[in-house]
């Protein structure tokens, strides 16, 4: 997701950065270019001329233009507006209510409203220690129900029993008393689909709303509809007390449209993005950490979690300790490359390191992607014990060596090193911002 308008802005954003100096006919100039940037993205209009007001204000004021880095002021701008753009900080679900609490989910038929659900009570399963029961009420959808009761024993959360015949009220009042009753801590609520917003859906909607009071109301969308998933939001936004979002698809070529206008149309944050057919697909959504994506500023915590849902516990012990005196080593990098295989190649991890966005958009195919990674396992093995424990001896002649040895070309072995700093200058950072009380949240759970 956001490739696209990623490397536009990136192009934009090189040029800036590479001059001395800055008029404000540049930052107008490269202002334009944002503005058909964000409209090939397919944001919504009105939101693009806000976003572009706001920066090009910010940017062609005095102190950034005779600022010694003009060029990085700017980006910093733009950086800043596109994560007030996407809703400042992560939403989190708010379920700290006397249980249970309720959870309706809604949407169009086929927006993913139905593995949505599945994937959301897994992770309040296995994250938060919930206990979860889902309750499907669409009755429109011929075997509706016995989708979420399969996609329930798979991801083993409870499912409230089916009773034929039953209307959409009746179950939420059936769910939430069974809920009550068998101390249940959430209670999702699955509503039915329609093809097209219509007013019976809307109705149903506020019946249900009203019988089971939830905390949350999560519009589930398709983010491969573009502009029309924004549309969507607002029309429920009108006529349900939404309190977030959940863009599905997130993992096929959505432009990413929807994602960066759907906060400033609906005022309602996005909380969740789908990432895939299966039930690990769902992730939190950070502004912070998408903004940085986009303009490829990589995005280790996001990388970091991903690891830790495969990694083991002693070695992400391990590392977390060398983390904490600020070390991280070529061993290290070897480590967290191994797991990237395991995890499935580096396509969808590359976006997230910073460094790499460069060498992703080098490679084609899968294939390619896990040659590199094999190379670069090669060139960390050519390394001695004590090389790879610190870097900086490589000088000119090991490097020669280490190329020789592994088969590959001192460019690559500077790639490498270059990819290990930015690393383990993010690692750093991470250290700093949550240090190994967070760390140890993110790994251990
Ligand atoms: P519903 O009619 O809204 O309940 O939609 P479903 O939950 O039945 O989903 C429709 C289809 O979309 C199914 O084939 C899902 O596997 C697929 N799907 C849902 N979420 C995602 C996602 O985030 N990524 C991908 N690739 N497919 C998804």
């Amino acid at each position: 997701m956001f490739e696209t308008l990623s490397e536009r802005l990136g192009g934009v954003f090189d040029r800036l950065r590479g001059r001395g100096a800055l008029s404000e006919a540049d930052v107008r100039t490269a202002m334009r270019e944002v503005r058909i940037a964000l409209l090939e993205a397919d944001v919504a209009l009105p939101v693009v001329r806000t976003f572009i007001d706001k920066v090009t204000e910010a940017a062609v004021g005095a102190q950034v233009l005779r600022s010694v880095t003009p060029g990085q002021q700017v980006v910093k701008i733009v950086h800043d507006a596109l994560v007030e753009m996407l809703g400042a900080d992560a939403s989190e679900l708010d379920i700290a209510v006397n249980p249970p609490a309720v959870i309706m989910m809604v949407g169009l038929q086929g927006s993913g409203k139905t593995t949505t659900t599945a994937k959301l009570a897994r992770r309040l399963t296995e994250r938060d220690r919930k206990k979860v029961l889902m309750a499907s009420l669409d009755v429109n959808r011929p075997a509706a129900q016995q989708q979420l009761a399969t996609l329930g024993e798979q991801v083993e959360v409870a499912t409230l029993p089916i009773v034929d015949g039953q209307q959409p009220v009746d179950i939420a009042r059936r769910a939430l008393s069974a809920a009550k009753l068998q101390g249940f801590d959430v209670l999702l609520l699955d509503t039915a689909g329609r093809l097209h917003v219509d007013q019976a859906l809307m109705d149903e909607m506020r019946a249900v709303a009203d019988v089971s009071a939830p905390q949350e109301v999560l519009l589930v969308v398709d983010a491969l509809t573009g502009q029309d998933a924004v549309n969507v939001a607002q029309s429920f936004t009108a006529q349900v007390p939404l309190t977030g979002v959940v863009l599905t698809r997130m993992d096929g070529d959505a432009r990413g449209g929807a994602a960066l206008s759907m906060r400033a149309v609906t005022e309602r944050p996005i909380k969740f993005i789908g990432t895939g057919e299966k039930m690990d697909g769902l992730e939190a959504f950070h502004p912070q950490r998408v903004a940085g994506r986009i303009l490829g500023m990589g995005d280790v915590v996001s990388l970091v979690e991903r690891a830790a849902e495969t990694i083991q516990v002693e070695e992400a012990e391990k590392l977390a300790a060398k983390m904490a005196k600020g070390q991280f080593d070529m061993d290290d990098l070897r480590a967290q490359l191994l797991q990237m295989r395991r995890m499935g190649g580096l396509g969808a991890l590359a976006g997230m390191i910073p460094g790499m966005k460069k060498a992703q958009a080098a490679m084609a195919s899968g294939a390619v992607d896990e040659k590199i990674l094999v190379r670069m396992d090669a060139i960390i093995t050519s390394m001695t014990p004590r090389e790879r424990a610190r870097p900086d001896l490589l000088n000119a002649k090991r490097k020669i060596r280490v190329a020789k040895g592994s088969g590959t070309t001192v460019q690559d072995v500077n790639r490498l090193l270059k990819m290990h700093q930015e690393m383990a200058n993010a690692m750093k950072k991470i250290k700093k911002m949550g240090g190994l009380k967070g760390l140890a949240a993110m790994f251990g759970k």
